[in-house]
């Protein structure tokens, strides 16, 4: 398979997902990943807003999963993933602001990861087999208050505000994700810069520990994880988080009110 690129864009008629080639686009009647998806319109991909590049009913991540950044933390490997959940209100597309809550929180960080984006529903497939169920990657900023997480113990408020999901800007499909460079960019300067394959679980494992827990659904998100060189943002700042082979998802950070 071929590498193939896939974004949901603003239309003058809603939202829809796209296939995007070199200079076109070509507009899908529904998810790429349902069978019965076919190509509506077609126009050039310049000038494109693209959204989130899918609507996830769950967005999974996993804690510590890079060699690099369980060193930097001090954290000994774990024995299995340690999941959450970030809620679907998270999300935002790239060119999207990132909201700075006005309370609670004066440490909002940045944290870079490759995400998985499922195609097909999945319950207890096995780790040879999770590569069935993927349709493709993307970028996600998986943006944390860590600050309210260290005061929390657990993280869902730290790791749910709306906004605190950055996706996108597209979906690859038919590239191999076990060895992608991976970096985040804070206004330009390199602040984290790793490999996936500095992984501690790799992804298909993660798919498949994960479907063990709770249905896969096509459109969900698994993100694997941040490598080592977290750190804050302030309103202001532009934050770029790039993969080799995906593209650059840019967000602005502004403040709430
Ligand atoms: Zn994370």
């Amino acid at each position: 398979m071929g590498l193939e690129y896939y974004a949901r864009i603003r239309t003058n008629y809603g939202p829809a997902y796209a296939r995007l080639t070199d200079m076109r686009c070509e507009i899908l009647s529904g998810a790429p990943w349902d069978g019965a998806a076919l190509v509506v319109a077609e126009g050039e991909a310049a000038g494109l807003e693209l959204l989130a590049p899918c609507e996830p009913h769950k967005i999974i991540c996993v804690g510590v999963n890079y060699h690099d950044h369980a060193q930097e933390l001090g954290h000994s490997i774990p024995a299995s993933p340690l999941l959450f959940l970030k809620p679907p209100t998270s999300v935002i597309g790239p060119g999207e602001a990132i909201v700075y809550p006005p309370y609670w929180t004066q440490r909002v960080d940045y944290e870079a990861e490759l995400a998985v984006v499922i195609g097909w529903r999945a319950r207890r497939v096995k780790p040879e087999a999770a590569g069935e169920v993927i349709f493709g990657y993307t970028c996600l900023n998986d943006v944390t208050a860590r600050d309210v997480q260290r005061q929390d113990g657990q993280w869902t408020r730290a790791k749910s505000f709306d906004t605190f999901c950055p996706l996108g800007p597209v979906i690859a499909r038919g590239v191999d994700p076990s060895a992608l460079r991976i970096e985040c960019r804070l206004n330009g300067q390199v602040r984290q810069s790793s490999s996936t394959a500095r992984m501690i679980f790799g992804v298909r494992e993660l798919v498949s520990f994960a479907s063990h827990v709770m249905t896969l659904e096509p459109g969900d998100v698994l993100a694997t994880g941040t490598p080592a060189g977290v750190g804050p943002m302030q309103p202001g700042d532009v934050v770029e988080v790039e993969i080799e082979g995906i593209g650059c998802l840019r967000n602005s950070v502004v403040a709430g009110v």
